[in-house]
């Protein structure tokens, strides 16, 4: 597995990526978020999240645009890490600093099981795609059109959509769909899956794909 280390602070970058390389991991080490968005594509990236040159977090959402590898948070209990917020900017998961090395190693395989277990990747997926009225869901390459035209999501808003899509019609709640398309050491608010309810909904074009079912949770189904 190839893992991009975005860290500046030199005696961490060192010993992480001397561990790293040592339990079988090839590992590239960048010190700025503008070396980050450089960096050639990874299977996995380490995200400090106070940077010299730019917010990890604008750092993670502009990763988040152009790679679909996990990225894995390095706060430091001083900053505040919202984790909402870090799982809103497409952020899997986070380790808060100081870290043991084997923490952070059962993090990265935990992370990169769940990320090839998720419906829609590696083996997972059917090489057909999935039509539901006049929306096309491709779980191989994580595509969505309506009416042949490509709607732009996110990780997560495709996610979201994918789980509502395995079975369309079925009310999803909102703890099954945390469980399904986040992870269960993320529980946070459920408004969380409303914010990402109506961002979807916003780019599918109208709020008749994903219905609301009062007290319980939402479903996906095509406009009548
Ligand atoms: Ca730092």
């Amino acid at each position: 597995m190839k893992i991009l280390l975005v860290e500046d602070d030199r005696s961490i970058a060192n010993s992480v990526v001397e561990g790293l390389q040592a339990a079988g991991f090839t590992v590239t080490h960048v010190a700025t978020g503008a070396g980050a968005l450089a960096a050639d594509e990874h299977d996995m990236i380490l995200l400090d999240l106070g940077l010299p040159d730019m917010d990890g977090r604008d750092v993670c959402r502009d990763l988040r645009t152009r790679t679909k590898a996990p990225i894995i948070m390095l706060t430091a209990r001083s900053e505040e890490f919202d984790r909402v917020l870090g799982l809103e900017l497409g952020a899997d998961d986070y380790v808060t600093k100081p870290f043991s090395f084997r923490e952070l190693v059962a993090r990265i395989r935990a992370v990169a099981r769940r990320s090839a277990s998720e419906p829609g990747t590696a083996e997972a997926e059917s090489t057909e795609a999935q039509s539901v009225g006049g929306l096309k869901i491709d779980r191989r390459t994580r595509r969505v059109y309506i009416d042949d035209n490509e709607v732009q999501l996110t990780a997560k808003e495709f996610d979201l959509l994918a789980f509502l899509a395995g079975d369309v019609g079925a009310v999803r709640t909102r703890t099954e769909i945390l469980e399904n398309v986040w992870d269960a050491h993320w529980y946070g608010p459920t408004k969380t899956v409303d914010a990402h309810v109506a961002s979807l909904r916003k780019k599918l074009g109208g709020h008749e794909w994903i219905q609301a079912v009062r007290g319980v949770g939402f479903r996906l189904e095509p406009p009548e």
